[in-house]
């Protein structure tokens, strides 16, 4: 079983899609592979939860996870690979910045023993300069300061094995910083190369001084 964890945030509209295209593109593999998609409503105001609860997932299993507030991605995501029971867990957006087009790949690589296959952004076109400059800086000086590097250009979106999944869940911290931890879990990794579209529909949840 392959579960996919997508944390959402005022995503209303944004549920229809995202399952349309989760369905289209995965189907192929549905015959051979069991799925669980992993939703998590981050205290949304909108109406994601009940969009979330009308959903009949394409084929597959459905987890549901509604937190209490808006706890932000990172607890979202953490929360939600809590209840991923699958044997690789997927991370991946809501808005399919995260292109869901490269989740057969990540299987293909993952089933031959590749234990996490990372998706690594070719440029970053879609970010504004101010997030590209700001987003550099920070990998120059986190990178020669740390131990263990965070690749540049990869976000949250990759395939983990169970066992990287069992790592990251058994860490104590509390304030996640979900891609440093993935990092430091390390175990072999192969790379996808991707260009990251555009949101397929609402707006960034950030701005600068979140970010
Ligand atoms: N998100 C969340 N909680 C938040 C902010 C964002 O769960 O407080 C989710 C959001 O719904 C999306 C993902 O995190 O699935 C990435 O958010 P967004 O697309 O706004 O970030 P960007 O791509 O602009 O960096
Ligand atoms: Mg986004």
């Amino acid at each position: 079983c392959v579960s996919i964890v997508t944390p959402f945030y005022n995503e209303a509209g944004m549920v229809a899609i995202y399952f349309a295209r989760l369905g289209e593109v995965l189907r192929p593999l549905s015959e051979r592979i069991e799925f669980e998609f992993v939703c998590v409503n981050d205290g949304s105001r909108d109406a994601t939860l009940r969009e979330l609860q009308d959903t009949v997932p394409p084929f597959g299993r459905l987890v549901l996870v509604d937190l209490s507030r808006n706890f932000g991605k990172e607890a979202a995501l953490s929360a939600g690979l809590d209840f991923a029971t699958g044997d690789a867990v997927v991370p991946m957006d809501a808005d399919l910045q995260d292109p869901p087009e490269l989740v057969p790949e990540m299987i293909a690589r993952w089933l031959e023993g590749t234990p996490v296959v990372l998706a690594v952004r070719e440029d970053r076109r879609s970010d504004g300069w101010l997030k590209r400059s700001t987003s550099a800086a920070f990998y120059a000086v986190h990178n020669r300061l740390a131990d263990t590097p965070i690749p540049p250009n990869a976000g949250d979106f990759r395939l983990i094995d169970r066992a990287v999944a069992d790592v990251v869940r058994a860490l104590p911290e509390r304030q996640r910083f979900m891609k440093g931890l993935l990092s430091w879990a390390g175990f072999p990794a192969a790379t996808l190369s991707y260009r990251r579209p555009p949101r397929a529909s609402g707006r960034t949840k950030w701005n600068y001084a979140k970010l």
